[in-house]
């Protein structure tokens, strides 16, 4: 399903009414949240005076290579800049998120901001916070929404070479490869476009999946080979990470990312979970094949959300009773694990 009522912003915009645009995406974010924010960014500019991508926090160091990086601003250790920055703001971009709450503190500041706030985004079940809304949960990706936004709404002359290497990266990181089920013909449309736009698909894989400090490649081996468990005749593989682990390999942000797709490529594995022992709380990765819905699953036991198969959780326990609490509530899924 599909929402627009971007009208309104499109003939603001086309009449240059404002003067101050931020865009901002999720905590910890991804290539799809870099890539549609730093790819937006490239066309606002065209837009609007002075524009800010700010992110919540950190990000991991396979997206700094993505066009105007530098000019990001980290919301956590810039605090009052950010506060000042948005006092003159008048227009927010939401990208690869829907709920304020997805954006800690920032999003208390934005939710009390009364300035015209855009969402563009693919995930479930929206909150309703914004003025302008572009969103569609069959979307692959953000970079996929606010490439058709622009396309649609202003014509592809507005997408320069370095717009075109941004959205092709969340394209790329959101579908696995083009491989998950929201991989759908009319990405694949858009992926050719963005070529023709300059996108260069080789040198982009390379700097986002060929870039494993030796620590990481590491980290990945030691969790495959004395980590990884095979519960449930096999149908789930489970994966954990302690506090000492993390320091063993000196892990960074963005340094498991991919880690529990490992745990799916087992063959007749239908779920995988990775459950990590962040400092502030536990936070869990689900992935799934096939019907097995773990957006419903982390829901429900975990207080996460995110898509049919990958989706994130956390708890407010410990690790250990976090991964008991997993094994045990997972035994309820037997009949959906085995079809
Ligand atoms: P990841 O496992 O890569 O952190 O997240 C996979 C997907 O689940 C992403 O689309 C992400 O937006 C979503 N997700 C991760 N953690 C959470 C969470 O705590 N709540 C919700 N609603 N979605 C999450
Ligand atoms: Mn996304």
């Amino acid at each position: 399903m599909r929402i627009d009522s971007t009208d309104l912003l499109v003939e603001r915009l086309k009449l240059k009414q404002y003067k101050r645009a931020v865009i901002t995406t999720h905590h910890k974010p991804d290539g799809d949240a870099m890539g549609s924010s730093l790819g937006l960014y490239g066309f606002l500019k065209q837009m609007i005076d002075q524009v800010y991508v700010i992110t919540p926090t950190d990000y991991a160091d396979f997206l700094s290579w993505l066009p105007e990086n530098d000019s990001v601003i980290i919301y956590e250790g810039n605090e009052s800049r950010v506060k000042d920055l948005l006092k003159e703001t008048d227009l927010v971009f939401c990208l690869d998120f829907n709920r304020l709450s997805r954006i800690n503190q920032l999003g208390e500041l934005i939710g009390e901001m009364s300035i015209d706030k855009v969402m563009i985004d693919h995930h479930l079940d929206p909150e309703n916070f914004s003025t302008f809304t572009y969103w569609d949960n069959h979307s692959s990706s953000t970079c996929e929404l606010v490439f058709e936004w622009i396309e649609d709404c202003f014509g592809p002359d507005f997408v320069t070479q370095p717009m075109a290497d941004c959205f092709y990266t969340g394209l790329m990181t959101d579908t696995g490869n083009f491989q998950h089920n929201n991989t759908k013909p009319k990405t694949h449309i858009i992926a050719a476009k963005l070529m023709e736009h300059g996108a260069q698909h080789i040198q982009i894989h390379e700097r986002i999946y060929d870039v494993f400090s030796p620590d990481r490649s590491r980290l990945f081996g030691y969790c495959l080979y004395h980590k990884m468990e095979l519960i449930e005749d096999g149908k789930v593989a489970l994966m954990s990470l302690n506090k000492e682990e993390l320091e063993m390999f000196n892990v960074k942000t963005g340094d498991t990312e991919g880690l529990v797709n490992f745990g799916l490529s087992i063959l007749g594995v239908v779920m995988s979970v990775l459950i990590i022992d962040r400092t502030e709380r536990v936070k869990m990765s689900f992935r799934s094949k096939g019907d097995f819905a773990v957006n419903e699953y982390s829901a429900k036991y975990f207080s996460g959300g995110g898509h049919k198969n990958a989706s994130g959780g956390q708890s407010e326990d410990t690790l250990e009773n976090t991964i008991l609490k997993f094994k045990e509530t997972i035994k309820n899924y037997k009949e959906e694990l085995n079809k």
